[in-house]
């Protein structure tokens, strides 16, 4: 009988266990949501205990719904939600303070005191991040500030740090084992790049003791140095780990530099494979490691903050559509937007803006404009803001881009995807198994025990759904392109 993956995917809103075959193929799933609290303005947590009992829940279901022997399920690969934090103290395995979430935005004047001290072009070239809150380490040290004895406590070893994969694994374990792996830890704001260890003078920096923190291991590894987890009595070996975005970038095979994916949910996460040396970016994207298996490679990472987003805002907000898929059928009543420009920077702009002031707009409105105009340009609005963050990445790269592939809930629409090949002159290319980040945990956790030799044996497991080849003129492109560019300028520094 073949063996099993069973990926865990635990993510913002839920916790996921997905069984896979050997061809990648979903054998069962389950799904349990839980709770998000938002205490203050800003503010965003979970409860990292009611996190692995949704976890845990999931996995004794999706063992008994695939009712297969535990023995076929050869090996665990986790994927998680990322820079989400937890400090947990290690005697008991009890959280002692509520997760601060990535959305969470408690630390945002300690980041911009060190900006303010000169701090964040050193940062940029140690971690390959920004100074902001969205990563671990200035939530870290919150949580430390609001412990008492915190700082001392971590000092002596007694309180354990950990994103969402070093809880799991601690817990999956008993709590025998706190690691991490390389693509979660270089999130945190405390990893050197470019050798995969702490950085001390992060630690300095940030003001965290060593002793909390967990060991970085490789994101896949073979059955001898990987933890066991301990699944009703059967030690199941964990040999695959990575963030959600990297575990995507996996999932979607793109193992050799110049390979890009793009995730077309409420944002968009655009994430280019740059090969085995990190690049600092020069054109305001982040810098991360994509994975070490049998070998680090870096990749260059952009968000986009409102994607699939606008199309909800169709919906909800102007009641242009009833759901979602209909936005297709409306745009497709015009043969293009007739110079309507829609910028949706309802939260402000991401990469390469980063410019929290800035708003949405709507440009180059006649007495013509319809509403199908409107639909049309709220699509190529998504598919725009990608294609900026992708020709930052060349740029940085210095590497042309192949092709893209997606994944995500937008990425259903043909539409979107044809005029994402068209603005970018590359193919757009959409795969069979769209839940790309816990196909890629199973991929890491796979190759660890040798179920696939090598990533080209992986690569095959890998299929196509379709593929949209570019159907215009690189000067058609251009023209969007510029006339977008000229729409955002109008969005910026708006909010006072
Ligand atoms: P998330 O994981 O961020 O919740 P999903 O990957 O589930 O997101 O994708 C949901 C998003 O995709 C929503 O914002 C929704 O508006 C958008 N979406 C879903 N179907 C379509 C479609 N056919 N065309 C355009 N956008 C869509």
């Amino acid at each position: 009988m073949d063996s099993l993956i069973l990926a865990l995917d635990q993510g913002t809103t839920s916790s996921r266990s997905i069984l896979f075959d050997r061809s990648g193929n979903i054998v069962a799933q389950a799904q349990r949501e839980f709770t998000q609290r938002f205490p203050n303005p800003g503010w965003v947590e979970h409860d990292a205990q009611e996190i692995w009992d949704t976890q845990w829940a999931t996995i004794l279901e999706v063992v008994s719904k695939a009712n297969v022997p535990h023995r076929r399920i050869a090996a665990i690969g986790i994927t998680n939600q990322r820079e989400t934090t937890v400090l947990w103290d290690r005697a008991t395995g009890v959280p002692v303070a509520p997760a601060i979430v990535w959305q969470d935005r408690r630390t945002a004047p300690f980041c911009q005191r060190l900006i303010e001290q000169g701090h964040e072009s050193r940062v940029a070239a140690v971690t390959g991040l920004r100074l902001d809150p969205y990563f671990s380490g200035t939530k870290l040290r919150w949580l430390l500030d609001h412990t008492p004895d915190g700082h001392e406590r971590a000092s002596r070893g007694e309180l354990a740090f950990g994103t969402i994969d070093s809880w799991l694994i601690f817990k999956l374990t008993g709590g025998a084992v706190h690691r991490t792996d390389a693509s979660n830890a270089s999130r945190t704001l405390l990893l050197d790049l470019k050798t995969a260890t702490w950085s001390q003078e992060m630690l300095d920096l940030f003001h965290i003791p060593q002793a909390c923190l967990p060991e970085v291991v490789p994101s896949s590894m073979g059955v001898s140095q990987a933890p066991l987890a301990d699944i009703s009595g059967h030690q199941i070996p964990i040999t695959g780990i990575a963030g959600d975005q990297q575990a995507a970038l996996f999932g979607q095979g793109c193992f050799q530099a110049g390979m890009a994916k793009n995730t077309y949910g409420t944002g968009c996460f655009l994430l280019m494979n740059t090969g085995t040396a990190p690049q600092i970016s020069k054109n305001q994207l982040l810098s991360t490691i994509a994975w070490d298996c049998g070998g680090r490679h870096y990749a260059l990472e952009g968000s986009v903050f409102t994607g699939g987003a606008v199309v909800q805002w169709l919906r909800d907000g102007l009641g242009l559509i009833a759901n979602a898929p209909e936005i297709e059928s409306l745009a497709a009543q015009v043969p293009d937007t007739a110079g309507v420009y829609l910028v949706p920077a309802f939260t402000g702009l991401g990469a390469p803006y980063w410019d929290p002031q800035a708003r949405g707009t709507i440009v180059g409105i006649t007495r013509g404009t319809t509403r199908a105009h409107l639909a049309r340009a709220a699509l190529e609005a998504i598919a725009l803001q990608s294609a900026e963050v992708l020709k930052a990445m060349q740029a940085d790269a210095a590497q042309p881009i192949t092709e893209l592939r997606v994944d995500g809930g937008a990425s259903a629409n043909n539409a979107l995807m044809q005029f994402q090949a068209d603005i970018l002159q590359v193919p757009v290319v959409r795969p069979a198994v769209t839940e790309t980040t816990a196909l890629g945990a199973a991929f890491l956790a796979g190759l660890g025990i040798g179920l696939w030799s090598d990533t080209d044996e992986v690569a095959r497991a890998w299929q196509v759904n379709r593929r949209f080849e570019p159907s215009q003129t690189m000067q058609w492109a251009e023209e969007r392109l510029n006339g977008w560019v000229r729409a955002v300028e109008r969005s910026r520094h708006w909010a006072v």
